[in-house]
């Protein structure tokens, strides 16, 4: 899909709602790369302890080692001698994470961000604003609407819970479609 340019670094982010297969394609593209011998890494950040604490998992459970990062300049040491370079659940870092990936590009590595563009209200979701307006490449990926079974783009908190974060599965969220989402603050 992307040619490869020359002697350059660049930004690619996958973002969407839950479960629209997000950290399913950074494994992708990750894996392409590593066929192709170039040296790779993946970093999340603490809070996103789900499954596995030390590999990033897809909802379908392909996996793949990662670093758990406490801030985004930490990925800017741990990943001196990589090529590519990726990022999952992007949303739960802060602003700072925006200049990372801009030094990494500056750096010449290939940067895959994937993360949540909006939260349960429907709102933006951390540094998802600031990391897709810098973006070389934004793929915007949708779930399927469990309700109707249109393309999804929001994502459905199904309990009752208040707080930004809440970490959970299909326990505690669902995708839906712009007629099916609810907003909690309506
Ligand atoms: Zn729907």
């Amino acid at each position: 899909m992307i040619q490869r340019p020359k002697n350059m670094g660049w930004i690619e982010v996958i973002c969407g709602s839950m479960f629209s297969g997000k950290t399913e394609e950074l494994i992708r593209r990750l894996r392409r790369a590593r066929i192709a011998q170039l040296p790779t890494s993946i970093y999340k950040p603490k809070i996103d302890s789900r499954y596995s604490k030390s590999h990033i998992v897809s909802h379908n459970k392909s996996e793949m080692k990662s670093h758990i990062v406490g801030d985004a300049k930490e990925i800017l040491i741990l990943s001196k001698d990589d090529k590519v370079v990726g990022i999952d659940e992007a949303q739960f870092f802060d602003i700072s994470l925006v200049k990372t990936c801009r030094k990494l590009a500056s750096n010449k590595k290939r940067v895959i961000v994937a993360g949540l563009d909006r939260d349960y209200r429907g709102l933006p979701f951390g540094p998802m604003p600031g990391i897709m307006c810098e973006a070389d490449y934004l793929d915007k990926l949708q779930a399927i609407c469990i309700i109707c079974g249109n393309h999804a783009s929001y994502t459905q908190r199904i309990i009752n819970a208040k707080g930004q974060v809440l970490i959970g599965e299909m326990d505690k969220y669902e995708a839906r479609c712009r007629n099916c989402y609810k907003n909690p603050n309506d």
